[in-house]
């Protein structure tokens, strides 16, 4: 698969050699450059690289002052360190339902939780998809609320044209190695179109040191080193392209899946990067066991509504059913660059193939 280097192999060894070459780990060229190369790419003014796209929630949260006795709005299906990152700031996370189709926040249900103590709205651009930043802008604007936006999914992706990440005051993204831009190992980044964050981030992540020895706030360890920006910057140089592989795969399985017995969730905007390609099944443990029987390993993202983790016991959550449902149903069809169209067509067939009533039988 797509996670050990490909065809980027030798590019990639290169990056490492030379960052060996050098001696020098942390802090160093490589991150400069990959950090002014990702905000290009990501049409932003600065980015701001961390250890993992975790921190890279946290930090901005922290930066922005938002910490204890603060409210977070954020989404209840997505990865738990989402949430994780904002109780890591120390704020409360609070969960608003997602919409059936879009599968992001639900614009109605954040105006609905917002209360004197909400501090920012953190959406999160799921499976690529971004979420739907005009409405959830003007709630923000209404009620003077910053929005993180969490593009950990959502590399080069586009809300009504305008790059994620840049439509908030900050866009934290992941490059953990499955993400749509992956390093060898965790890494994560901040940008942001405000000067003065960009700063405070670049403190902060290094212990809140002005020059060395001197800690002026509480800053914690969290950088991205030289090894993987160097590695970042050669994938972020083959990023459009695969980001146009993925969206090519996603419209022949759109095509391919008509009349398949799975509800294939609509694209709601062009600017959607296929980190993965979600469908829906009531019957979805005998679906993905149909496909295992045909060779076709499927994943579910995700199996648990967030507000649902034991790790979030003793945090008070209104329920969110449209979020408990798509986790009972959801699951994942096999997308990377380097699926062939005869292997989505593959996959397709297998889906077609399905028939409830045959796997009641079995
Ligand atoms: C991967 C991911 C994170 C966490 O990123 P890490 O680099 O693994 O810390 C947060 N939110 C979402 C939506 C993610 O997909």
């Amino acid at each position: 698969m797509h996670l050990t280097p490909g065809a980027d192999a030798g590019a990639i060894r290169a990056a490492i050699d030379r960052v060996i070459a050098r001696g020098w780990f942390i802090l160093g060229p490589e991150l400069t450059a990959f950090e002014t190369e990702f905000a290009q790419a990501s049409g932003a003014a600065y980015a701001v690289g961390v250890g993992t796209g975790t921190d890279a929630i946290a930090l901005a949260l922290r930066a922005l002052g938002i910490g204890p006795g603060d409210e977070v709005i954020t989404a209840p299906l997505s990865a738990a360190y989402s949430a994780l990152a904002i109780m890591m700031a120390g704020a409360t996370p609070v969960f608003a339902d997602i919409d059936i189709n879009r599968l992001t926040l639900d614009p109605a249900q954040v105006d609905a939780l917002v209360t004197p103590r909400t501090a920012a709205i953190l959406p999160v651009h799921l499976y690529g998809q971004p979420a739907d930043m005009t409405a959830i802008a003007a709630i923000a604007r209404r009620h003077n609320l910053v929005i993180v936006e969490d593009a950990s999914q959502a590399h080069l992706a586009k809300s009504e044209g305008r790059p994620v990440g840049t439509i908030g005051v900050a866009g934290a993204f992941s490059f953990y190695p499955t993400k749509n831009l992956g390093a060898l190992g965790d890494a994560g980044g901040i940008v942001t179109d405000d000067a003065a964050l960009a700063d405070k981030l670049r403190r902060l992540r290094n212990g809140g040191q002005k020059d060395r020895y001197h800690h002026l706030e509480f800053g914690v360890n969290t950088r991205l080193d030289e090894m993987q920006a160097a590695i970042l910057r050669e994938r972020l140089a083959l990023l459009p392209g695969w980001t146009d592989r993925r969206r090519e795969i996603a419209a022949r399985y759109r095509s391919a899946l008509v009349g398949a017995p799975v509800i294939v969730p609509p694209e709601k905007d062009p600017g959607h990067v296929y980190h993965l390609f979600p469908v829906r099944s009531a019957h979805r443990d005998q679906v993905q066991a149909h496909l295992r029987h045909n060779g076709i390993e499927t994943l579910i993202h995700y199996p648990v509504p967030i507000p649902r983790q034991p790790a979030l016991d003793g945090i008070p959550t209104a329920t969110c059913p449209v979020a408990d449902r798509v986790c009972s149903e959801v699951f994942s069809l096999p997308l990377y660059p380097a699926l062939t169209n005869d292997e989505v067509d593959r996959v397709a067939d297998a889906v077609h193939r399905f028939s409830a009533a045959d796997a009641d039988g079995r």
